[in-house]
Formats: C-alpha cells, sequence, structure tokens
C-alpha cells in the first residue's frame, strides 16, 4: 500500500484526508526540512469551484508557501484528484499553531505578535547539504558551519564576503537554519541591509521604533545580508551599530555578508566598519571548473535529471562569473527540454544560452591565440609573424589577428606588432576578412567558433 493509499484509508474528511495524502507526496519531493516548516502548518480550509484554500499561521509564510508551493501543490492536486483552478493561500489564525520560524517576542498576543518578527524568511533550499564545498569557498564554509554548530559566539562578527553570486547568502541561510534546527526557541534573525535600513525608515515614520529595537537586541543570533547597502545612511546606521554592539556585548553571534572587504565599505562610519573588521573576515572566491561541475552535478540530481556531462562541461567551462547563472542556465535547457520533450544536448544548449557565455575569453592571451590556432592549423608558432603571405599561412593569420581583436583588449598596433611587426591597417583588413568569411564560408565559421570556444575556456 502506498503512502497515499495509506493516508486515504487514515482520515474521514475527504479534504482532510486527500490533503494528507498530498502532504505525504510533498514530505518525499522537499525533504524532512521543508516539510517541517512550510508544509506541516498549513490547514486545508475549503475546496469549491476548483479552488483549493489553504491557511497558514503567518503573512510570511503565505508570501513563501505562494511562491514556492502553490505551484507544485496545485500540480500535485490535479493529477491526483482532479483539475484545480487555483490554490489560494491565506492567513488565518485557526491554522497550525506551529511557526517556521519561532519567536520569543514579549508582544501581544494577537496578530501583531506575528508581524513583529522581523526576519526575513529563509530559502528552504538554501542548507549546508545543498552547498557544494570547493576550495573557493571552503573557508567561508567551514567559518559558518562552526557558527551554527556552537553555542558560544565565536568569531564575532562573521563576516563573509565575495562578488555576487557565489552562495553568500546560500550560506547565510544555511547557518540561519541549522541554528534554528538546534535551538528551536533562540531568536534567530535574518534580513538583508537594504530591508534593515526600510523596515527601522518605516518604523520611524510609525513611531514605532520600541518593536524594531527590541526584536533585534534581544535576539540570539543576527544574520545580516549584503551589508554594503547599509552604506551612507547615517540614522540606520547608527540603529544599526546599536544593536550590532549589543549583541555582541552579550556573547550573541553576528554573521554579515558583503561584496567587499570591511576596510572598503565606502560611506559607513569609522566605528562601524572597524567594528565589522573585528571578528573574522573570509571571502569567498571566484569558482574553480572543478566547483562549477561539482555544483552542476549536484544540482542536476537534487532536481532528479539526466543531463550529459558534455552539457555540464559546456555551462561550467563557458560560464565562470557566477553560481546564479550557472544554474540558470542549467534551469534554461531544462525547462527547454521539458517543453520540447528533446533530451538535454550541447547543439540545443549553445543557442539557448548565447546571452550568458562568456563573450570574451578573459584570460585569452596574445600567446594563447597564437598557439591555438597554429596547433589548430597545423602550422608553427613562426608562421604568425613571417612576411609569407600563401594561403595556408595568411588565412589562419588573419583568423589570430581576429580573435586577438575579439577576445582580447590589445589595441590594433599591439596585435600588428604581435604579428611581426604589421602595420594596424593589415590588422583592420585581416578583422574585416575574417568578419566576412564566417558569414559565407561554414568550415571557417566552425572552425573560428571551435577556436573560441577553446580559448575561452579559463583553467
Ligand atoms: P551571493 O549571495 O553570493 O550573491 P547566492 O548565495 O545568492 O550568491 O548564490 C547564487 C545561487 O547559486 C544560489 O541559488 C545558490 O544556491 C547557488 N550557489 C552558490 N554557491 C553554491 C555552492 N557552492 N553550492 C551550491 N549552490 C551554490
Ligand atoms: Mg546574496
Amino acid at each position: 500500500m502506498s503512502a497515499v493509499d495509506a493516508a486515504r484509508q487514515e482520515f474521514s474528511s475527504p479534504l482532510t484526508e486527500r490533503w494528507e495524502a498530498l502532504k505525504s507526496l510533498l514530505q518525499q519531493e522537499s525533504g524532512d526540512n521543508n516539510f517541517r516548516s512550510w508544509i506541516m502548518p498549513i490547514t486545508p480550509k475549503a475546496l469549491s469551484s476548483g479552488v483549493l484554500e489553504l491557511a497558514v499561521p503567518t503573512r510570511f509564510m503565505r508570501d513563501w508557501v505562494k511562491t514556492h508551493y502553490a505551484d507544485r501543490i496545485q500540480a500535485l492536486w490535479s493529477q491526483n484528484f482532479g483539475a484545480l483552478v487555483r490554490v489560494d493561500v491565506t492567513v488565518s489564525s485557526v491554522a497550525s499553531p506551529q511557526r517556521a520560524i519561532p519567536v520569543t517576542l514579549p508582544a501581544a498576543a494577537n496578530d501583531t505578535a506575528v508581524v513583529a518578527d522581523f526576519s526575513s524568511p529563509l530559502d528552504p533550499r538554501y542548507t549546508f547539504d545543498t552547498f557544494v564545498v570547493g576550495a573557493s569557498n571552503a573557508l567561508a564554509a567551514a567559518a559558518a558551519r562552526k557558527v551554527a554548530e556552537s553555542d558560544a559566539a565565536l568569531f564575532n562578527p562573521l563576516y563573509i564576503y565575495g562578488s555576487v553570486g557565489l552562495g553568500k547568502t546560500h550560506l547565510l541561510h544555511a547557518t540561519a537554519a541549522a541554528v534554528r534546527l538546534r535551538k528551536p526557541q533562540a531568536v534567530v534573525a535574518y534580513m538583508s541591509a537594504e530591508r534593515f535600513m526600510y523596515r527601522f525608515v518605516q518604523a520611524l515614520r510609525n513611531k514605532d521604533t520600541m518593536s524594531f529595537k527590541s526584536f533585534f537586541r534581544t535576539a540570539d543570533a543576527l544574520l545580516i545580508d549584503d551589508i554594503q547597502f547599509i552604506c551612507g545612511k547615517e540614522s540606520t546606521q547608527d540603529e544599526f551599530l546599536h544593536a550590532f554592539n549589543a549583541l555582541i556585548d552579550h556573547g550573541k553571534q553576528v554573521i554579515v555578508s558583503a561584496d567587499r572587504p570591511p576596510h572598503e565599505l565606502d560611506g559607513t562610519s569609522d566605528r562601524l566598519r572597524s567594528r565589522l573588521g573585528m571578528g573574522l573576515a573570509v571571502k569567498v572566491e571566484n569558482t574553480t571548473p572543478d566547483l562549477r561541475v561539482a555544483i552542476l552535478k549536484s544540482k542536476t540530481a537534487l532536481l532528479k535529471r539526466d543531463v550529459p556531462l558534455e552539457v555540464i562541461d559546456l555551462l561550467a567551462s563557458r560560464i565562470t562569473s557566477s553560481v546564479r547563472e550557472l544554474e540558470g542556465g542549467l534551469n534554461r535547457l531544462i525547462a527547454h527540454a521539458e517543453l520540447t520533450g528533446q533530451p538535454v544536448s550541447t547543439a540545443a544548449a549553445l543557442p539557448l544560452l548565447q546571452d550568458l557565455l562568456r563573450p570574451n575569453g578573459r584570460g585569452a592571451t596574445m600567446d594563447d591565440i597564437q598557439k591555438k590556432t597554429v596547433e589548430h592549423y597545423g602550422l608553427r608558432i613562426a608562421d604568425m609573424t613571417s612576411p609569407r603571405r600563401t594561403r595556408a599561412v595568411a588565412r589562419p593569420r588573419q583568423v589570430a589577428m581576429y580573435l586577438c581583436k575579439t577576445l582580447t583588449e590589445h589595441s590594433l598596433p599591439d596585435i600588428g606588432r604581435k604579428f611581426g611587426g604589421r602595420d594596424h591597417t593589415t590588422v583592420i583588413h585581416a578583422v574585416r576578412t575574417i568578419e566576412a568569411l564566417i558569414a559565407s564560408d561554414p568550415v571557417l565559421a566552425r572552425d573560428v567558433e571551435a577556436l573560441k570556444r577553446e580559448m575561452t575556456q579559463v583553467y
């Protein structure tokens, strides 16, 4: 008997019964943590005219369930119990009192008690389990884990920085979630610096900064994402600094992320900057090709999708700037495959990923280009600089000049010099010739594309 059948027998009310069956399906696919945080607290309220109404205890749960689960619930329901037009999620005090984010605030026991939780919801997908560790992020991941597992504040603050899309938010969510799991009674405040500012200004406007301040000062752990956005706003900075100092003085853990190291936070007061630099600052470096492959493999496993290794290599070698874009590329290919019923393949991938694939060969040098070009055409390096003009040598030389122009930042005279002291007009001529040939000669076009691809791989 399947879980669904079992659940079917167990309940008498048809709506509750079907909801319980659906829950067991959702549990299987979302994992225990997410299930406990987001699905368990949902109560089915009504089903009429194809609209399923679900109730949750708080507003942010409503928003979360709407954006992350409503579509899936609708699809599963339609598959198992007949078509649904829509899933409505509402906030209801009758709903199960279990909350995703436990908050112990000395506030009145009405709806405002819920609103006084200033924390932003956590993305349930961002856990330590789903974070792939490699050389570039090992230090940050280890520090975050350590903080999540310790009772005493260790490095205070833990300051995680690095460029966009490298997993800082993921690590902060994972840390917050792990602390909440380990200490369900703890108040773990997570939000972005932007949100912090917005809520503070709102509180000022409503002449109600009390609950805002007390929330942050009574937190057991405070995580602020993208602290660089707090720059320049003095009153908010002061407020943040007060909360920050109070927490640190009481031995409460503070974790912040930023796109730059503490001393480069322009527009913040010296006091705040030096406070932020007091703990441990760890950098998340750019990903390595190995890590990108590992992340893609982990994502495809999580999504239970078959993606050929060739496609994974293509993505990992051509989308190198941020993991967000890497994921975006993968999701696009999967969505396309699903819509067309075609398997994911390199051939299908290239045109779909045009805007994401690295447009220029960051890291490609003129030496690389000359070397790869002569290898490709079976020539010698000397042929790149020699005065010989026979087609077999001249054409590859033009290809190499064209690649230097499109893949590097070198000027035309610079390129000319690299090719045996040729004039810049010769380089212009080469670029124009190759551009024209790419349009008219498919063999040459393929050669150029292959060389470009080879050149834009960064190792
Ligand atoms: P940042 O906050 O540094 O800009 P995010 O944490 O938002 O970056 O990461 C962007 C996306 O990439 C997220 O979906 C995140 O889950 C994913 N990601 C980044 N690094 C990793 C990693 N090491 N393992 C798994 N997923 C990652
Ligand atoms: Mg982020």
